[in-house]
C-alpha cells in the first residue's frame, strides 16, 4: 500500500528509549514531528524481554529526560515495570507515537525523505533512527548445526527456565544474558555447558563514571572510523556478584572453548570430547536492526555506518541514536538530546538556506 500518509519535519523510527527521549528534546523546541512504532504497544525492546527477568537482574535502567524513574520492586518483571514507565511517559508528555507502523524502507527524494511504512508513506526533512537492536537476534553458523536433532533457540526466543527441566543444554555466548540465562537454567537442567569465544573478563568492583566513558569511548573510535560497533557490554566484561561468584564456585560458570562441531546429538571438540546435549541456548547477542536504511546506501567500507556523534558523516539529515555508543539507557538520552539539538541547527540552517 502506498498511501501519502503526510510530510512532517522529523520522523523518528522506534519508540525505546532512545526514540522517546529524541521526541521529548523535538517536542521541547516545537518541532513537527512523528515516531513510528512497530510494537502494539509502548516499551521498546523492553516488552519483548523473556518473563523470568525481573528488576533485580537489570543493570540499572536510567530514567528517561523529565520524568523520574521509581525504582520498582525487585520482584517485578522487566517487560511489565518497563513499559508501564515507557506508557506513562508517552502520555505525560503527550508524544506523537503511532503504533503499530513497520517501517519498511527510506528513500532518498531529493530534499526531502520518503519513509515507506506498513500503513503509507511519510515525506520528511530529517529522520532520527531509534530501531535498536532486538528484532536482529544474531545467530553464529557452526558446521553441522543443521543435523542437530535437538532444539535450538536464542535468547530472544527464551521464556524461561521451566522449558529446560530434566534437559542438557549447550549456553553459547559470553554476555550478561549467556550468564544470567545459564544461572537461572542450571537447576532445572540435567547439565549444562558454558561455551564461549573468548576466556570471560570478571569485572570487580563498582562500575564508576570514569570506567563507563572509557567504555563509550572504546565504541565510540570504532563508528567513527566506519567499522561495525561492539556492544558496551562486550567492552565491560562480566560483572562479578555473590550470584555470578557462587556459580564459578559451583562450576555452572566454568567456561569451555567452542566446540568445533554440532552433531545430531550434541557438541564436539576436536579433542574428542562429545557432550550430548538436547538444547541448544544461542546467547550470542544482537546486531543493530538497519535493513530498512539500505537504499540510502549509508554504510561505510568497514561494514558499519560511519557517524559523528550521531550525525550519519554521508547524510547529515540522518541521525542514528542508540546506535554504538549509545546503546544503553544512559547513552540512548544523550544521544536523543544531541541529535536534536544539531538536526534541528542544520534544519533550521537548510530552511534558511531555501528561503
Ligand atoms: P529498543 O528498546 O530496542 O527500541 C526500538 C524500537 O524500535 C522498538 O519499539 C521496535 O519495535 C522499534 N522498531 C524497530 N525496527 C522498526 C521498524 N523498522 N519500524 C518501526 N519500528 C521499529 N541497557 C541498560 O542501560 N541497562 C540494562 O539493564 C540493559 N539490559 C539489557 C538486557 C538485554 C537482554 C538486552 C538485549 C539489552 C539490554 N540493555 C540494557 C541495552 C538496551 O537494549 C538499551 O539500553 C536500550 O533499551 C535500547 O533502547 P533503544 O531505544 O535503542 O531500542
Amino acid at each position: 500500500r502506498s498511501v501519502d500518509v503526510g510530510g512532517t519535519d522529523v520522523v523518528v523510527i522506534g519508540a525505546g528509549q532512545a526514540g522517546l527521549s529524541a521526541s521529548f528534546f523535538l517536542r521541547k523546541r516545537n518541532v513537527d514531528h512523528v515516531v513510528l512504532d512497530a510494537n502494539d504497544a509502548p516499551g521498546g525492546a523492553w516488552l519483548h524481554r523473556w518473563p523470568s527477568l525481573r528488576m533485580r537482574t537489570v543493570h540499572g535502567i536510567h530514567e528517561l529526560p523529565g520524568m523520574p524513574f521509581e525504582q520498582p520492586a525487585p520482584d517485578e518483571r522487566a517487560n511489565e515495570a518497563i513499559p508501564d514507565y515507557f506508557a506513562r511517559y508517552e502520555r505525560l508528555f503527550d508524544l506523537p507515537v503511532v503504533r503499530p507502523v513497520n517501517v519498511t524502507s527510506v528513500q532518498d527524494d531529493g530534499e526531502l525523505l520518503k519513509v515507506e511504512t506498513s500503513d503509507g508513506v511519510w515525506t520528511t526533512r530529517g529522520l532520527i533512527n531509534a530501531t535498536g537492536t532486538w528484532r536482529r537476534p544474531f545467530w553464529p553458523h557452526y558446521q553441522g548445526q543443521s543435523t542437530f536433532l535437538g532444539r535450538q533457540l536464542h535468547t530472544a526466543d527464551y521464556r524461561g527456565p521451566e522449558d529446560f527441566t530434566g534437559k542438557r543444554v549447550v549456553v553459547v555466548g559470553g554476555g550478561a544474558s549467556a550468564t544470567q540465562q545459564l544461572m537461572e537454567l542450571a537447576p532445572f537442567a540435567a547439565a549444562t555447558r558454558w561455551v564461549t569465544r573468548h576466556e570471560p573478563v570478571w569485572r570487580e568492583g563498582p562500575f564508576t563514571e570514569e570506567y563507563g566513558r572509557w567504555v563509550v569511548g572504546m565504541v565510540e573510535e570504532r563508528v567513527r572510523a566506519g567499522l561495525i560497533p561492539r556492544s558496551v557490554v562486550g567492552v565491560t566484561g562480566l560483572a562479578l556478584t555473590d550470584e555470578t561468584r557462587a556459580a564459578i564456585e559451583s562450576g555452572v560458570l566454568r567456561r569451555w572453548p567452542v566446540f568445533s562441531r554440532i552433531t545430531p546429538t550434541g557438541v564436539e571438540w576436536d579433542s574428542g570430547e562429545h557432550f550430548s546435549a538436547d538444547v541448544i541456548l544461542w546467547a550470542t547477542g544482537f546486531r543493530h536492526d538497519l535493513d530498512h536504511l539500505a537504499p540510502l546506501h549509508l554504510r561505510a567500507a568497514g561494514g558499519g555506518i560511519q557517524v559523528d556523534g550521531t550525525r550519519v558523516v554521508s547524510d547529515p539529515r540522518i541521525h542514528l541514536v542508540g546506535y554504538g555508543p549509545s546503546a544503553s539507557t544512559i547513552g540512548a538520552n544523550r544521544a536523543g538530546r544531541s541529535a536534536v539539538r544539531e538536526l534541528t541547527r542544520y534544519l533550521d540552517d537548510a530552511g534558511r538556506g531555501a528561503g
